[in-house]
């Protein structure tokens, strides 16, 4: 009988003798073949609908963090959204002293140690491609004339070799970054730092560590920025020609009660350049006279807070309570340091520590005015849990926890500190437009130029 797909099988080749369709006893048979035929198609279709069903039930759930992400949502797991927010909006870090450790470890011999290898610091560039980092501030810094065995003298006069040291430390930098050009780029803009970050480089920009590196001169100042150099903290551990510093765990005596009459116009070069006034390090007072006197915003490029941590060098709550975008405060972002001296008491530093003072300050300045700015290579001991560049997404994730959102987790790991920038560029190009010109005030101390009357 045939069986083929074209006919009945119960009914046999036409012409043929057929018990279904001949006799009244294949009526019954005739019945319940019908009745197979029907429970057969009724459970084809219903197979079909459950494998369609659990099919689009199970892609819905596998693809829902593909189609999440076009969406805007992040994935529930922590370490997942951390590092899909990254891959969009990675790491700009404040602050990283990776120069520092070029100088004191290889005396500047860039041939001496290769960054695609671990090295004895925090940072090389596999480290920072598994940290997911877009970005950092690459900080030149040389110590304190005092602590590095010189004597700079009451007023700072005495020559220390901190201008020559930080064209070194500039030139290193430089060095560095040309010699992996597949990883690092140099820049000094807001939009070149976006564009480098667009290809898949690391966004490198110049910071300097301390107006003790600028030989108590302006005309210093104008070529660092030359040189590429887009901010300039105050002051590092000790006062200098400018400004006050905060000194360490403990505050350190004061010279000016805050910025010298230098220190402001110092402020005022650096918004006409276009250069970031940087707070870190300062004492309180040269904070508060600057943050009245700065046009521009400025950062924190790392530091961390003082009610979470009771030591000298985190930034106070009055500080940080003139911070905002509201009438009569400053756009600033506070990049959190991760030193386990200025996190936690001893033993205490961990994700969990750092985490608690990103909410401090984002509880009294709002979230988008937070960042980071690790101090990686340049603190001799980590968090438990941010051992180095690669570990950035641990603390992304516990923001995350904590019900930070994708714009603010974004604002956190880099975009407010591109804000800022933008920002200072705005107001630098402004009092160009305007036509201020170039600060040429002189250091009242020094004694070998000469005073015309002006
Ligand atoms: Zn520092």
């Amino acid at each position: 009988m045939a069986t083929n797909g074209e006919r009945d099988p119960l009914l046999g080749p036409p012409g043929e003798p057929n018990l279904a369709r001949d006799t009244n006893l294949g009526e019954h048979a005739a019945k319940r073949a019908a009745q197979r035929r029907a429970d057969i198609i009724r459970a084809v279709v219903h197979g079909i609908l459950t494998v369609a069903f659990v099919a689009a039930l199970l892609s819905g759930l596998f693809l829902w963090d593909k189609i999440g992400s076009y969406a805007g949502a992040l994935p529930k797991d922590p370490a997942k959204a951390a590092q899909r927010l990254l891959e969009s909006a990675p790491v700009i870090d404040g602050h990283i002293d990776l120069p520092e450790l070029a100088r004191t470890v290889y005396a500047n011999n860039i041939t001496a140690f290769d960054l695609n290898t671990p090295t004895l610091g925090h940072v090389d560039i596999p480290r920072l491609k598994k940290g997911q980092v877009g970005g950092f501030f690459w900080s030149v810094y040389t110590a304190c004339p005092a602590h590095a065995g010189l004597d700079d003298g009451e007023d700072f006069l005495n020559a220390t070799w901190r201008v020559r040291d930080t064209l070194e430390q500039i030139d290193v930098s430089k060095l560095l970054i040309n010699r992996y050009p597949e990883t690092f780029e140099l820049v000094t803009t807001s939009d070149q730092a976006k564009s480098a970050i667009a290809s898949g480089k690391i966004a490198s920009f110049i910071g300097v560590e301390g107006a003790h590196q600028l030989g108590n001169s302006l005309a210093v100042l104008r070529q660092y920025h030359e040189l590429g150099v887009r901010y300039v903290t105050l002051t590092h551990m000790c006062n200098n020609a400018f400004a006050d510093s905060g000194g360490y765990l403990q505050p350190i005596p004061t010279k000016w009660g805050g910025l010298s009459p230098l220190g402001y116009k110092l402020i005022e070069e650096m918004n006409r350049l276009g250069v970031i006034v940087d707070l870190s390090h300062t004492s309180d007072d040269t904070a508060r006279q600057a943050l009245k006197h700065t046009k521009a915003p400025v950062i924190w490029s790392h530091s961390s807070a003082r009610a979470v941590h009771n030591i000298a060098r985190n930034v106070p709550d009055d500080i940080l309570e003139r911070v905002g975008t509201t009438d009569g405060k400053v756009d600033a972002v506070i990049m959190v340091n991760f030193a386990p001296q200025f996190v936690a008491d001893e033993g205490k530093a961990n994700v969990q520590a750092v985490a608690n003072h990103i909410d401090h300050i984002a509880n009294i300045t709002g979230r988008a005015h937070v960042g980071l700015g690790s101090d990686y290579d340049g603190i001799d001991s980590t968090p438990e849990g941010l051992e180095d560049v690669s570990k950035y997404p641990a603390l992304v994730a516990e923001m995350y926890k904590r019900g930070w959102d994708r714009f603010e987790l974004a604002g956190l790991s880099g975009r407010n500190l591109l804000r800022i920038l933008a920002g200072v560029e705005r107001v630098a190009s402004d009092l160009q437009a305007h036509g201020v010109p170039p600060a040429l005030d002189i250091y009242d101390k020094r004694t070998d130029l000469p005073r015309p009357e002006l």
